[in-house]
């Protein structure tokens, strides 16, 4: 362990900048960036982020950028974004529907790349327990290809910075409703960091992958964890996926540091996705977080945004709730007014008034609901059937205590 035990105990940190409130892929794309400044002016109006725990980004090593991507696509990305013809556009990736070629945005993109970092860094410095970079959490950047709206995998670069620079054995966990395939792709070969996606399953949901057999390669045979669950999960199933699996994986692997993936597209209002998820739940899933945090790694934890395409009701919400267990702070139950009023005018539809849901989740199916439940339930027994005896190794075998 590298890291200092100097962070006050609770102390925490949020990496916030004007030009990451700038969207990296035009105005009318639906990875919307309103969502940061959103998030971060209703923890201001409810008193609940202080001006000393904002970080503004620092400036990356370059040379953790190209552990992550290479070279070649690095530059395609820069041309693109500088205007210039580039006849295999496609074949990076760039061009399409879903990363169309926007000018700067290979700017855009390393400044979430320099939030992120900057998050992790902190946390492994000691300079805090817990450390946010909402901006961040581009999950499905691969080696040499732009997908799924994500150019520079942020959360990749800050693994590279936590492994390679202090030593530290990390556990990424991904609760976006998409397949945390770039981050897996990354280290996936890797037994010094553990990668575990709960996510909606890739038979449904782009991008097709993240089925339970997907357990990691070589050394990392056993540090792959894949819990791909069915349209219409609600809260009950996926807290109890979650507990079968999550806590056993940290404790076989027990990490110096976790790495949480908090995209906001579970929850059942958001149009892109099909789970079912209440503010309520994610609520449960971030204090579940903290919890296996202390009980793993000390404490220490990072935390990025990512998915979350209803911008305005649920996502500024569902961040400030994280942020606000990150803390040990409260929303309170009414919104104050003040943000309201800040934004009226700015946005297209009215903000939530209220921090939980009113009860209008709509007639459910109970039937639909234990069939679903059952379902997921097997996956989740399959997942743990495939790793288990791969973990019981580890905790047999010295060379999982050998320096790495
Ligand atoms: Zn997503």
């Amino acid at each position: 362990m590298s890291t200092s035990g100097g962070a006050a105990a609770g102390s925490v940190r949020f990496v916030s900048a004007p030009e990451l409130d700038e969207p990296m892929l035009g105005a009318d794309h639906p990875f919307k960036a309103v969502r940061l400044p959103l998030t971060r002016t209703l923890l201001e109006h409810a008193g609940l982020l202080d001006p000393t725990e904002i970080v503004a980004p620092e400036r990356i090593d370059p040379r953790l950028l190209y552990r992550v991507h290479d070279a070649d696509y690095v530059e395609a990305v820069k041309l693109a974004a500088r205007g210039d013809p580039l006849d295999d556009a496609w074949t990076y990736g760039l061009g399409t529907a879903d990363n169309p070629i926007v000018p700067r945005m290979d700017v855009a993109a390393l400044r979430i790349v320099d939030a992120t970092v900057t998050a992790a860094a902190v946390v492994a410095r000691g300079e805090a327990l817990r450390a946010a970079s909402f901006a961040g959490g581009l999950h499905h950047a691969q080696r040499a290809r732009a997908s799924g709206f994500c150019l520079f995998n942020d959360l990749a670069v800050a693994i590279e910075l936590l492994t390679s620079r202090y030593g530290l054995r990390v556990a990424y966990l991904d609760i976006d409703a998409h397949h945390g395939d770039g981050v897996q792709a990354a280290f996936e070969e890797r037994g010094d960091v553990l990668t575990i996606s709960l996510h909606e399953s890739g038979r449904f949901l782009f991008p097709g992958t993240g089925f339970e057999d997907e357990i990691g390669r070589g050394a990392g045979l056993g540090t792959c964890v894949n819990v791909p669950v069915d349209p219409g999960t609600d809260d009950a199933s996926y807290l109890e996926v979650f507990d079968l699996v999550v806590p056993s994986a940290l404790a076989a692997f027990r990490p110096d540091v976790i790495l949480l993936q908090a995209g906001a597209d579970a929850h059942r209002f958001d149009p892109l996705a099909h789970l079912e998820l209440s503010i309520a739940g994610l609520i449960a899933v971030y204090e579940r977080v903290m919890a296996l945090a202390d009980r793993f790694s000390a404490g220490r934890l990072v935390v990025t945004g990512g998915g979350g395409y209803d911008p305005y009701r649920t996502v500024p919400r569902a961040w400030a709730h994280l942020w606000c267990e990150m803390a040990g702070r409260r929303l309170p139950e009414t919104l104050p007014a003040s943000w309201h009023a800040a934004w009226r005018g700015r946005i297209p539809t009215e903000l939530p008034t209220t921090a939980l849901e009113p009860e209008d989740a709509g007639p459910t199916d109970d039937a639909r609901r234990a069939r679903i439940a059952s379902h997921n339930r097997a996956v989740a027994h399959r997942t743990l059937a495939a790793l288990t005896p791969i973990w019981a190794g580890w905790r047999r075998s010295a060379h999982h205590d050998a320096p790495l």
